[in-house]
């Protein structure tokens, strides 16, 4: 890869751009000029997902683009709608179709589900372990998946998951299931790294950002990325896309870090679904 981002060592030996850009929320018709912008100021990452409905936004900015496919690092995710094995095998086909390629770099189980229909996420799994053996994703791995889960499809599933993409910011460290993959090789990508803009005016992130001379939203995310984090804030505002690409010429000190690990609230932080609970299913 080339640009300013470093890459993250998956354990399946490809890498990943460590910063990407994320389409949650961007609405279908707005998402090939979104991500044409990102692709612009020189993001080649981009994190989708079924449910988003906008990877047919994504595929044209792709084309539109003029980027080599090898360039551009596209995750996608499997709908919560798609956990049975044959629903999951036409799912990837049709992802592929809206982003006019014949693979991805990354697909993900999008949610664990475990309490809709028997939460059988292993089959689902052995699913995305076809995919990685085809080829139709070069590496395969889970979102949303607690320590539990994650044990589950360590002593029934063939493949350990590349990568765990949980919600993580300042207010939700998410750490148990961090160290998990951490002693197990498994990547944390930070979902909702800036937790939607709830963490940008906290006093401690205000300091921090007046003492390194750069914005709140830089230093938030430059904490993600000394923690190893793989992040992909999202932003339908060009400025704002711009300031979050500017994360690799500037350090936070350890007192920095610590000081935003304090910042910590455990479950009180969680601004999403809980996996635990989450079963929206969509028709
Ligand atoms: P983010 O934490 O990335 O925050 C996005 C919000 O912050 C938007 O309202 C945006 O506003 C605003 N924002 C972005 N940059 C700045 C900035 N520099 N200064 C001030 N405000 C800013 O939230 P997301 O929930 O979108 O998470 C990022 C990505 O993570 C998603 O797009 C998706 O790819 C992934 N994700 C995955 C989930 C999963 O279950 N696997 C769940 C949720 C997210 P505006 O756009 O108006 O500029």
């Amino acid at each position: 890869m080339t640009g300013p981002v470093p890459s993250t060592r998956l354990n399946d030996g490809n890498e990943i751009p460590q910063l990407g850009f994320g389409v949650f929320q961007i609405a279908p018709e707005e998402t090939a000029r979104a991500v044409g912008t990102a692709f612009e100021i020189g993001y080649r990452h981009v994190d989708t997902a079924q449910m988003y409905e906008n990877e047919a936004g994504v595929g044209q900015a792709l084309r539109e683009s003029g980027l080599a496919r090898d360039d551009v690092y596209v995750t996608s995710k499997l709908s919560n709608a798609a956990h049975a094995p044959d629903d999951a095998r036409r799912s990837i086909d049709r992802t592929l179709e809206e982003l006019g390629t014949d693979h991805v770099d990354l697909f993900l189980v999008h949610w664990p589900l475990p309490t809709v229909d028997g939460g059988d996420f292993v089959s689902t799994w052995q699913v995305l372990e076809e995919l990685k053996a085809d080829g139709r994703a070069r590496s395969v791995g889970v979102s949303n998946f607690q320590v539990a889960h994650l044990q589950r499809l360590a002593s029934e599933g063939a493949l350990v998951p590349a990568v765990n993409q949980v919600e993580v910011h300042p207010y939700l460290l998410n750490s148990e299931v961090r160290a998990y993959g951490r002693e197990h090789g498994i990547v944390t990508q930070a979902w909702s790294p800036i937790a939607q803009g709830a963490v940008l005016d906290d006093p401690v992130v205000l300091a921090v950002a007046q003492q390194v001379g750069r914005t709140p939203a830089q230093v938030v995310l430059r904490w993600h990325v000394q923690h190893d984090h793989v992040v992909f804030p999202k932003s339908v505002t060009p400025e704002r896309v711009r300031e979050n690409f500017g994360l690799f010429d500037f350090e936070l000190d350890d007192e920095a870090m610590s000081r935003i690990d304090a910042l910590d609230k455990g479950e009180d932080g969680r601004t999403g679904a809980h996996p635990e609970t989450m079963d929206f299913v969509p028709s």
